[in-house]
């Protein structure tokens, strides 16, 4: 010990002891052993754990610090490895062949040992050592003692020549220091592996806590011994909780024993998953748990120890509660839609109009019995030929329809069109009314068409067709008759005009005929009379009667051709008018007495009642007088017994005068033919009443001459009265139409 001494050693050693890891144990160790030797460079390697290989430890005067030196052990030629594994120093003059240690041209090896261990590298034999490092320049010295029960730990290495009494101390001195390094390496690798151990607890824990799951180790009693954060929270009472929170994870403790205890009771066999309820601490709302338990045996802690994983299937169970809600509603809509369906299919069935469903690609999906008969028939069904091209006509008609209504975008349309019944092979004209129904978003899902049956219909316009026909057929033949009518009119006006112009030429030719026929008759009748009043002799009583009725005879045809020429007069405007005021007393008494011997004749009673207080009226006497002979001639004619007579009446506007007679009267239908010029109702009685039948007509014409008129009420087979009225005064209009030169015509 000439450098250390024994007290230097024991204070290096006890210094060596307090290293904090092997890295100083070593420098330190390796400064001292430089002092030792004097070397210059120096370096310590150590094997590493693995024992593959030695790595760089600790060293002097290398500059750089070869740290990345390493030297594998299977290279048994490198005098390193074979000092280290044998346990024997080396000593050398030639390099060792690694670039860090270039130009370390002589050197010493020293070789580190420590206690054997399990699993140590076994020490190379001195006797191989020899042999295989068996080399000039390289020389294996003998090692300082031999020691029992040591293992190789590493290597020291110096450079440049080194005493022996140098290398004896190095080796003294490494040898006690051995035991201590080995020590402090043990104490490293353990450090190295608890960090190693630590930092793979912290992971694993932090994989368990960031799991979402509650996982949770419970001994035999049921008691927590591990648990991650998840499974904290609803578990584990904090100092800081609130008491709300606390008595959440009171109750989640009480609720997960007891369902441990079960679980354990239920046996091994019921052991897989199970549903446990707790409460969120934080929320308060329930959370359901699926518990995953798995006995962990004696690989982790206590025996009976069991992991358990709580799945929480909160929102799986809501989800599921959901799904099966859906489901529900789902089949009570399908159960809706059935019903709504055959709702629909009665409706359909019970509509006498052919309905028909068709889909978006114009199939027929639905029908109702009375689109069937039209629509569907099979080969077998089809009892001919015709019934088959019926059915398949009438679909290719509705099919075209309904296609091309389904590429438009109107919601419903109609057509008419002419389908056939199969069975009968009769026409049906139909009014096709189509419409499409669509889904939300608008799109058309299927169409129904409505068929309506238009053979009334149809039967209705051909007859309106027929009827208007009719119509413009009879409205031509009305339009022909028209001008036929039209055109008798014309040749009737052409005619009547004609007569009228007969008439009128007629009526002149009567008045101046009237003069030339009167005077040769009242020649007749004058000589006749001399005759019979004897004033030309004697005449017998033979002589007398054919007298007589000469003179009848003449006097009747006076009184005819005297109505004709007054007719005759009076209708070619040439009956002038004498207009004075006229007593109505005095015309009657002069009338009276001209009638009364065919009265007393007759042995009839006549009256004559005049109103005292009738004005005189101005008008024409001999006109009014002739009116009224006129009325009463016939009245007493007509009548063969009973009375006749006459009433006068005067109003402000009038007279009225009745001539009634209790005669053989005038039947209904007679009444109007009376007036007509000639007219007799019964000519068969023309002898025995006398008379021309031209009385009314110049009666009524002579009162319109006269501004009045004259009307009959009779009753037949009772009598007839004849009212005449007359105005107060003729107007003198009426009167003024006749010149001067009628009234001198008049005068004869
Ligand atoms: P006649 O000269 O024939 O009387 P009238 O013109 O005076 O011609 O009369 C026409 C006809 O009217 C008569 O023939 C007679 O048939 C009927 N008639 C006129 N007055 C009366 C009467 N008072 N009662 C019954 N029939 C009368």
């Amino acid at each position: 010990m000439a450098v250390l001494g024994d007290r230097g050693v024991a204070s290096l050693l006890s210094a060596l002891a307090e290293a904090p890891d092997l890295p100083a144990a070593a420098s330190f160790l390796l400064a001292q052993l430089v002092d030792i030797t004097g070397a210059p460079r120096a370096l310590v390697l150590r094997l590493d754990p693995a024992y593959e290989g030695l790595v760089y430890v600790a060293s002097v005067g290398f500059d750089p610090e070869p740290a990345r030196l390493s030297i594998p052990l299977v290279d048994l030629s490198n005098p390193v490895v074979i000092s280290t594994l044998a346990l024997v120093p080396v000593r050398g003059n030639k390099s060792l062949g690694f670039r860090a240690l270039a130009g370390l041209e002589e050197w010493l090896l020293l070789p580190m040992s420590q206690p054997r261990q399990r699993g140590a590298p076994e020490r190379m034999a001195p006797q191989r050592a020899s042999e295989l490092i068996a080399s000039p320049g390289i020389a294996v010295l003998e090692p300082a003692a031999r020691r029992l029960g040591v293992a190789p730990a590493g290597i020291v290495l110096f450079e440049g020549p080194i005493d022996d009494d140098a290398v004896a101390e190095a080796t003294e001195v490494l040898a006690l220091a051995d035991p201590i390094v080995s020590r402090i390496a043990t104490l490293d690798l353990a450090q190295e592996l608890a960090d190693q151990l630590a930092q793979r607890r912290d992971r694993l824990t932090l994989m368990v806590d960031s799991l979402p799951d509650p996982v949770v180790i419970t001994n035999a009693a049921n008691d927590i011994i591990a648990q991650n954060q998840r499974a904290e929270r609803l578990l584990h009472v904090r100092d800081d909780d609130s008491p709300g929170r606390r008595r959440a994870i009171e109750l989640n403790n009480l609720l997960f024993t007891s369902f441990l205890s079960k679980a354990a009771m239920a046996g091994v066999q019921q052991s897989g998953a199970r549903e446990l309820n707790l409460v969120d601490p934080d929320e308060g709302n329930d959370l359901l748990f699926e518990v995953l338990a798995h006995p962990l045996g004696e690989r982790v802690g206590p025996e009976d120890a069991v992991l358990s994983v709580l799945r929480d299937v909160t929102d799986l169970r809501r989800a599921a509660n959901e799904l099966e809600r859906q489901v529900q509603r789902v089949r009570q809509a399908e159960i809706g839609v059935r019903g709504e369906r055959d709702r629909l299919n009665l409706v359909l069935e019970n509509v006498a109009d052919p309905i028909l469903v068709t889909d978006e690609r114009s199939n027929i999906i639905l029908m109702n019995d009375q689109a069937e008969q039209l629509f569907q028939m099979t080969e077998m069904e089809a009892r001919t030929r015709r019934e088959l091209t019926a059915v398949r006509g009438n679909d290719t008609k509705f099919t075209s329809f309904i296609s091309e209504f389904a590429l438009l975008d109107d919601d419903s349309r109609r057509e008419r069109m002419t389908l056939v019944y199969p069975r009968t092979g009769m026409e049906l004209p139909v009014e096709v009314v189509s419409g499409k129904v669509k889904n939300q978003r608008g799109e058309p899902i299927a169409i129904v068409s409505v068929l309506h049956d238009l053979t009334k219909q149809v039967e209705n316009e051909r007859l309106y067709e027929a009827l208007k026909r009719l119509n413009s057929e009879l409205e031509n033949r009305i339009k022909e008759a028209t001008a036929d009518l039209a055109e008798q009119n014309a040749r009737l006006q052409w005619q009547s005009q004609e007569v009228e112009r007969a008439n009128k030429l007629k009526s002149e030719f009567l008045a101046s005929m009237s003069h030339e026929l009167r005077t040769p008759i009242n020649a007749l009748i004058g000589y006749s009379s001399l005759l019979l009043d004897g004033v030309l002799g004697d005449v017998n009583p033979k002589q007398r009667d054919a007298l007589a009725r000469g003179r009848a005879a003449a006097e009747h045809l006076l009184a005819l051709i005297n109505d004709i020429l007054d007719l005759a007069k009076i209708e070619a405007g040439k009956m002038p008018l004498r207009l004075e005021d006229v007593s109505l007393r005095d015309v009657m008494l002069e009338v009276t007495q001209q009638i009364e011997p065919m009265v007393r004749k007759k042995q009839l009673e006549f009256e004559i009642d005049v109103d005292p207080d009738c004005p005189a009226i101005y008008t024409d006497r001999t006109k009014i007088k002739q009116v009224l002979l006129n009325l009463l001639s016939n009245a007493v004619k007509f009548t063969t017994k009973g009375r006749v007579s006459v009433e006068t009446r005067c109003a402000a506007d009038g007279v009225r005068i009745d001539v009634v007679d209790t005669g053989i009267g005038i039947r209904p239908s007679d009444l109007e033919a009376i007036w007509e010029d000639f007219r007799q109702v019964d000519q068969s009685r023309t002898r025995e009443f006398g008379g021309t039948g031209l009385g009314l007509s110049i009666t009524r014409k002579l009162l319109e001459r006269l501004g009045g008129k004259v009307i009959v009420k009779s009753t037949y087979g009772e009598g007839s009265t004849f009212s005449v009225y007359l105005p107060l005064r003729v107007a003198s209009g009426i009167g003024a139409e006749y010149t001067e030169e009628n009234v001198t015509a008049v005068g004869d």
